[in-house]
């Protein structure tokens, strides 16, 4: 409704305007050398109004051209930071195909035309480690961790170098600072596991991780350097409570419990964990206690009931009464071992001996790594070839060629 009167009301004004133009008396005459227009004077005012008409769009025009790029030092800068993200993006493709001359070019250049961005920092920081330029790296890293947005990636760099230099305090503090710049992290949590590794501090590192595999090891090997009772107990219940096929993890509850004076419960349990995974392990913390040769064959009679016909439950029959000078029981149950897929020497060995032979210097069981496939005599929380927690398995028998 305002809309139209005030268009009726303009219009209005345009045509009185117009009206009173076209009434107006008279001519105008303009002369220029050896030209003459001669026209009347509503005619002139329409002419001369169409000019200003144009001359407003074309300045217009004009304005709007130079205000556009916002002038020229800007047009630069913006130029600047096109260049820079050229060289940030060409650095980081060098990175990921491992060019390290190819990065720390990119680096420099990207540095030059844009200064000390955090992206730069971090072009120039890992630039830098592939490259081996090692104090550059740690500069750029330790700058890049003063960031607040990528102070994370900071902490990160420094504390993988301090891992690497194996300068344990200083990788500590660079886990805090990462951990709490960023919470959660599974990188960080893998990080602070693998620094409790190599300290050996086993709570830490039993704190760092839900895996199975990982918190039996390490609760075992918790429990079994812990001086507090109690403490190794618990530990030792929860390594068993994780992976009740662990021997070590059985053993190392039953020796908590025998400190404890829970004698029958330590049987019970060194029982239950021969039913579950028969492991010469167990065997000798089972008969440990005793030292007569007989005594020891009835024992190994109790807890190879708990597995009838297991292989480990016939060698361990075999052994025994060979020690308790039985050699029919023995050569039978060396026999059974063998029929029920004992590959490596002991139940060989135990025939051996019957016959008055050496041992057969045959392939022995060893404790080999899930990860590294090295094999060990003893088991250990970690593999000592590669490292890693809960890897170490119990393997019988002739490797595979
Ligand atoms: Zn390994």
């Amino acid at each position: 409704m305002l809309r139209a009167v005030k268009f009726i009301l303009i219009a209005a004004v345009f045509l009185v305007l117009a009206w009173w133009i076209g009434g107006l008396p008279g001519n105008v005459t303009a002369q220029s050398g050896g030209y003459t227009v001669e026209t009347s004077v509503p005619a002139a005012i329409l002419v001369l109004f169409l000019i200003a008409l144009l001359l407003t769009v074309l300045l217009r025009v004009l304005g709007g051209l130079r205000a556009a790029p916002g002038g020229l030092s800007a047009w630069r800068g913006g130029r600047r930071q096109k260049l820079g993200e050229v060289a940030i993006q060409r650095g980081l493709v060098a990175l990921a195909a491992g060019d390290a001359t190819g990065a720390w070019a990119e680096a420099g250049r990207a540095h030059k035309l844009l200064g000390d961005t955090p992206l730069v920092l971090l072009l120039t920081a890992e630039a830098a480690r592939l490259s081996g330029k090692t104090e550059q790296a740690q500069a750029a890293f330790k700058q890049l961790s003063q960031q607040e947005e990528m102070g994370f990636l900071g902490h990160r760099g420094l504390l993988r170098h301090q891992l690497e230099q194996g300068d344990h305090a200083a990788a500590q503090a660079h886990a805090q600072a990462a951990e709490s710049a960023y919470p959660g992290s599974a990188w960080v949590r893998g990080k602070r596991l693998e620094l409790a590794l190599r300290q050996q501090d086993w709570r830490a590192a039993l704190g760092l991780t839900r895996v199975p595999a990982e918190v039996a090891a390490l609760a075992t090997a918790a429990a079994r350097t812990s001086t507090d009772k109690h403490q190794a107990l618990a530990y030792a219940k929860q390594a068993v409570k994780a992976d009740g096929t662990l021997a070590p993890a059985v053993v190392a509850l039953a020796q908590a419990l025998t400190d404890a004076d829970k004698l029958r419960a330590a049987k019970k349990t060194l029982a239950a964990g021969w039913a579950a995974a028969p492991n010469p392990l167990i065997a000798q913390a089972y008969l440990a206690p005793l030292t007569a040769p007989i005594e020891r064959a009835q024992a190994a009679g109790d807890l190879a009931a708990e597995k009838p016909g297991d292989a480990e439950s016939e060698l361990v029959l075999a052994q025994t009464s060979l020690q308790a000078a039985l050699p029919a029981e023995a050569r039978r149950h060396a026999q059974a071992a063998i029929a029920a897929g004992a590959t490596d020497a002991r139940a060989a060995d135990v025939l051996a001996a019957l016959e008055g032979n050496p041992p057969t210097g045959g392939a022995k069981p060893a404790w080999v790594c899930a990860a590294c496939h090295t094999p060990q005599a003893d088991w250990a929380p970690i593999c000592p070839a590669c490292h890693k927690p809960g890897t170490l398995a119990w393997h019988t028998g002739a490797p595979a060629a």
